[in-house]
């Protein structure tokens, strides 16, 4: 008999609503959609993205998964977890070769990489030149000749199966919202949103890196036009960060108790928040922020932090 073994969640998704004077000033009604907690290792859009690859990998007879990601991916670490928790092999194909060269220096001053090591993934690194070249079918080929056979998940995981994922994360009860907001890095996330969200509803991405090749990935997944990207909050890059956004995501969990990533969905919120002081939101609407997970960042960027000398932020 064939079995399959499917992603469960660990916790449904629930609605945190912020709280405060500006909210209160402006009569805005901000909600977060907590998707973080559905499964502690994989988290939020990964596990909507890994769901119904990993059951096609299954059904297809594969046994191993293979997919890429850089040094600190929250698609890798949520890869290598899914694989441990349901038997199947997996390989992480890593930009930046040097990372190779001790690995074991390597693993000591990397949690995510650490982690997925300790999920028993199989990591495989590569230049950063040879990592550009990563969906050409010559690379594709190579990988095969090392590894065998495998079934592959596209970087930051997105794919049709993947945006079939994602359009499960609005639920019915959604149509109260006037905006729904979320964090963008190859799209998946949003596009499901997209193809989910009512007709009187718009949602907003915000790409959490610099970047011009968005809109037509988006476009290719999507059949509306009900959306925007808002290019204002990448804060100079994916990853890059600074002490303002460091203070705005340790005072959102200190005063609201609510955790939020330094590369997604923490600039995600300081976008909607900035957006909202300049008044973008008419009164009386109902914003709801679409928390994608990503929390496992936080220890591998403090670590860049301390060396930088910039505050750290709060491990929750
Ligand atoms: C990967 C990730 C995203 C980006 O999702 P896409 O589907 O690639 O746009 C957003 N938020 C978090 C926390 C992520 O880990």
């Amino acid at each position: 008999m064939n079995t399959r073994n499917k992603l469960i969640p660990q916790q449904q998704p629930y609605n945190q609503q912020l709280k405060d004077c500006l909210l209160r000033k402006k009569k805005i009604t901000l909600v977060v959609r907590r998707e973080d907690v559905i499964h502690k290792h994989v988290s939020g859009n990964k596990f909507r993205k890994l769901y119904y690859n990993i059951i096609a990998a299954q059904d297809k007879g594969y046994d191993t998964l293979l997919t890429f990601g850089g040094a600190f991916s929250n698609h890798i670490a949520a890869t290598a977890a899914a694989g441990k928790e349901l038997g199947i092999k997996t390989i992480g194909v890593i930009r930046g070769d040097e990372l190779g060269d001790n690995l074991k220096q390597t693993l000591a001053q990397n949690p995510t990489l650490k982690f997925a090591v300790s999920q028993g993934m199989r990591l495989h690194f590569v230049s950063r030149q040879a990592y550009r070249h990563k969906n050409e079918p010559d690379f594709v080929a190579n990988l095969f000749q090392i590894f065998g056979q495998f079934y592959l998940v596209p970087e930051g995981g997105t794919n049709e199966l993947a945006v079939k994922g994602t359009e499960e994360i609005l639920t019915p009860g959604d149509k109260e919202f006037d905006y729904i907001c979320c964090a963008v890095g190859t799209g998946g996330t949003i596009a499901g949103l997209i193809n989910t969200a009512k007709p009187h509803q718009k949602v907003l991405g915000f790409p959490a890196l610099k970047e011009n090749f968005l809109h037509k990935e988006i476009a290719k997944y999507t059949w509306s036009n009900n959306w925007e990207l808002i290019r204002d909050y990448h804060f100079g890059g994916f990853a890059k960060i600074d002490k303002k956004l460091i203070d705005f995501i340790n005072m959102t969990y200190t005063l609201h108790n609510l955790p939020l990533d330094p590369v997604y969905t923490g600039k995600m919120l300081y976008g909607i928040i900035d957006l909202i002081k300049r008044d973008y939101f008419p009164a009386g609407s109902k914003i709801l922020a679409i928390h994608t997970g990503g929390l496992q960042g936080k220890a591998g960027m403090n670590l860049r932090l301390a060396k930088k000398g910039l505050p750290l932020l709060i491990e929750g």
